[in-house]
């Protein structure tokens, strides 16, 4: 069967991290037509939008989309081209598994977790009062009204949502996802104790969705300070995590770290049906069009990518090639060697090519 998969090269380190996955995907033998499509700094050039409407009807028709990392240029008013993609096509779930390789810098051996953070809500819904502006002072009087709390008159005002929706989605996705790829505990991370509304419902909401899974998935409930600890202290008693929006990028970094970094962590935002698979770093510019960056993380969210098209040989084989490659630590990038200045150190392509030869 051949895929028809939209392609995002970005910007930055992004086209020369996506053309070395497109190769590696490619050499597992799947059949792939890609469509390219723009977003960012090159959409902005050639379109005078930062992400034209064909490159998201692209998306929706091909259903799936390996996409580089995009600049969030400093100053324009927009939030994010990444965050736009995510919310215009509601892609609710984010995945990053942070999974110990061999030969990876670490203070930590054997890490396998998942992180699944809703992606649609929380802090991150964009729903903020400046402080000073006429409508921040009419919010803020309503707010104390009702609540019978004082706020400082030079406050700003972020709004949290958390809806029984959205959490259910997440909550389903979460129990789904571990069912079908065998993780055997999902933790659910909040701080309840506080924030009763929203963590609270959020809590509340899931632990009617594990109940459908009893006896089949283990469940369990921490607090997102303990959870911050507990991690760092013994990562091993964890499997499958599931956060609202805030709690789940700070603790996705945090486990990324655990596993050796941002060269390896890849990552996924999935909704109904629709799915982008893109590494969890970013375009740093500073290493653009140097041949030098890890592609890694790129080719390992194109494995999540497989996987989600149920080609599980070519994922497995895949995955492999970059294990081998890594652990004998010879054609690897200057990040992955055990002196960043080792002269040994190969470039992007070069890293490439060796995870080719090992297919
Ligand atoms: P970054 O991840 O781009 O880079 C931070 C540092 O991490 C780099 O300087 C480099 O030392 C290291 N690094 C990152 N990727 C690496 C790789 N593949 N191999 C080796 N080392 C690597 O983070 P930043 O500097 O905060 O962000 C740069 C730009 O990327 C910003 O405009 C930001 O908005 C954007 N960004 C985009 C995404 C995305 O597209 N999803 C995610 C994060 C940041």
């Amino acid at each position: 069967m051949k895929h028809k998969i939209t392609l995002i090269p970005g910007d930055g380190i992004g086209p020369e991290v996506v053309e070395a996955a497109r190769r590696c995907i490619e050499a597992t033998g799947v059949k792939i037509d890609w469509e390219e499509a723009l977003a960012g700094q090159d959409a902005m050039d050639k379109f005078g939008d930062l992400l034209p409407a064909e490159t998201l009807e692209s998306i929706k028709r091909n259903k799936v989309c390996l996409k580089g990392p995009i600049s969030t240029p400093i100053g324009t008013g927009f939030r994010s081209v990444n965050v736009a993609i995510r919310h215009a096509l509601d892609l609710y779930a984010c995945l990053r598994p942070a999974k110990s390789y061999v030969g990876v810098k670490s203070y930590y051996k054997d890490i396998d977790l998942v992180v699944v953070r809703e992606n649609s809500e929380d802090l991150y819904a964009g729903i903020e009062f400046e402080e000073g502006k006429p409508e921040t002072k009419e919010l803020t009087v309503q707010i104390e009204k009702f609540s019978k709390k004082k706020i400082r008159p030079d406050s700003g005002i972020s709004i949290k949502p958390i809806s029984k929706f959205a959490t259910e989605r997440i909550a389903r996705f979460a129990f789904e996802y571990a069912k079908n790829f065998g993780r055997r505990k999902v933790t659910v991370v909040t701080k309840a104790n506080i924030m009763k509304f929203t963590d609270g419902l959020f809590l509340a909401t899931v632990r009617e969705v594990a109940k459908k899974y009893e006896g089949r998935i283990a469940f369990e409930e921490a607090l997102v300070d303990n959870m911050a600890m507990q991690l760092v202290q013994k990562p091993h008693n964890y499997d499958l995590l599931l956060l609202p929006n805030l709690y789940g990028d700070i603790l996705s970094d945090l486990c990324a770290g655990l596993a050796g970094g941002l060269g390896i962590a890849p990552g996924a935002n999935i909704g109904d049906g629709l799915a982008v698979f893109e590494a969890v770093h970013g375009s740093a510019p500073k290493y653009k069009g140097l041949n030098k960056v890890n592609p890694t993380a790129m080719i390992l969210s194109g494995v999540l990518m497989l996987r989600y098209l149920n080609e599980e040989e070519a994922a497995a084989k895949l995955e492999n090639a970059v294990r081998k490659v890594i652990a004998e630590g010879k054609s690897v990038t200057y990040d992955l060697k055990a002196d960043p200045k080792d002269p040994s150190a190969v470039g992007t392509r070069e890293m490439a090519s060796a995870i080719i030869l090992h297919l």
